[in-house]
């Protein structure tokens, strides 16, 4: 059985903003689910619905197998981490951590030690007890934080809003595996909201990218990154950012597939599995996806996965290069996915949408620059298996079930 389960929620506030549409959504139990999106996607929203501090428009709650629509917050068993982890500044951690038990109404003195000093001990802030949160770091006061979420006793789900995103970033690396490694050791089952996708990839063990409200993509975080759902979430995630360019493909059938950039194809075998799908989009503007990793300086002989531009800047990041490629390839930002939406909507010509040759760079990921340097005229290979491509919608195009079947249909 979930823990969490949101069945066709809705929320829209005074009447209009319609923050989170029909969202459906299952939490298991002991699962550390990430809600990433950008600012006003509905994250905290979604929060603020489980945890009964906002009442939802329309749709069901259930939390570990019990509808709790009209269950009110103190009555859900939630626990509650924000940003900003508000501590009371004048009262110590030991203080701060008996505070919930206090105002449930514990009175038993012993009892209330006991139970801090047991989470306290679990939380690795024992030595702290004393202090007053102005005195510890970033990272111990958020523990601090959850020692207090966690103080009155495992709850049916832990959720956390953006823990992290007041302290500064080395602070803030460290801390997400310690706190994702906290989580997992308690076996709590888990909503955590935030805006990085860094920190998504790194803790989830699934992502549930968000637009508009509406559930983009949602699966385990390697999925996410490598087959993105839409070309959204594949520009959301990933830095630096995939490359996202217009093409169009041309099909002979039984012989090959061209993806056509306008100043430059690239010719996929018939036998790549998405062959049968991408007929239906011949002749038709399609989005291509390439992560600057899927790109490498051309080896020595042919390759019909091929790209060639002029080198513009060349980036140092100590760990890798970033390369930049003037192309002359067609860049396909989120607002020309909005605009060829609407066209196919409203029938409109689409190559009107397409933009001219705007010698779009093209990002690649090199471990050394060798002999590149800005002002060359490079090659670079594409790794197929990893080049995405979207429909016109910014929607995956996937191999149809039926092409990897074998022909005898055993
Ligand atoms: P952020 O990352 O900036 O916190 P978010 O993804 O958490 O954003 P929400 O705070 O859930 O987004 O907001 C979703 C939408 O609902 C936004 O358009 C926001 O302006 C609107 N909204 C949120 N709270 C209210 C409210 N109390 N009254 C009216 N509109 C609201």
């Amino acid at each position: 059985m979930p823990a969490v389960v949101l069945d066709r929620v809705s929320k829209t506030y005074a009447g209009e903003v319609l923050a989170v549409r029909e969202l459906s959504l299952e939490v298991s139990a002991g699962e550390l689910l990430v809600l990433l999106g950008p600012s006003g996607c509905g994250k905290t929203t979604i929060l603020r619905l489980v945890a009964g501090l906002e009442e939802a428009t329309s749709g069901d709650l259930w939390l570990d197998g019990q509808l709790v629509n009209n269950v009110p917050p103190q009555d859900r068993n939630i626990a509650m981490v924000f940003q900003h982890g508000a501590l009371y500044p004048h009262l110590t951690v030991r203080e701060n951590l008996a505070f919930p038990l206090e105002t449930a109404g514990e009175t038993d003195r012993a009892a209330i030690d006991r139970r801090v000093d047991e989470v306290a001990r679990a939380l690795d802030i024992d030595t702290e007890l004393d202090r007053k949160p102005g005195m510890l770091s970033g990272g111990e006061s958020q523990r601090v934080a959850m020692g207090r979420a966690l103080i009155r006793g495992e709850p049916a789900v832990l959720l956390m809003d953006e823990p992290l995103a007041s302290l500064d970033v080395g602070l803030r690396n460290g801390l997400r595996a310690e706190i994702a490694s906290l989580i997992r050791s308690m076996g709590l089952t888990t909503i955590y909201v935030t805006h990085d996708q860094s920190e998504a990839l790194s803790m989830a063990d699934r992502i549930v990218v968000l637009r508009d409200g509406m559930v983009e993509d949602i699966g385990a975080p390697d999925r996410v990154y490598d087959a993105p759902a839409t070309a959204f979430v594949g520009g959301f995630m990933g830095a630096p950012p995939i490359n996202l360019v217009w093409a169009t493909i041309w099909l002979e059938n039984g012989k090959r597939v061209t993806v056509d950039f306008g100043t430059q194809q690239l010719t996929l075998p018939w036998a790549e599995p998405r062959a049968g799908t991408l007929t239906l989009h011949h002749g038709r503007p399609v989005i291509v996806g390439i992560r600057p990793e899927a790109l490498s300086p051309a080896r020595d002989g042919a390759s019909r996965y091929r790209l060639h531009g002029r080198i513009t800047g060349l980036e140092y990041y100590g760990h890798e290069w970033l390369a930049r490629l003037d192309a002359g390839l067609r860049p396909a930002d989120l607002d020309d996915v909005r605009a060829h939406r609407r066209a196919l909507v409203s029938g409109e010509q689409v190559t009107q949408y397409l933009g001219d040759h705007r010698g779009t760079s093209l990002l690649v990921r090199l471990d050394a620059p060798g002999n590149w340097a800005p002002g060359r005229e490079v090659s670079v290979d594409v790794d197929l298996p990893r080049l995405q491509i979207f429909d016109g919608y910014g929607r995956r195009i996937e191999a149809a079930s039926w092409a990897a079947a074998p022909l005898d249909g055993s």
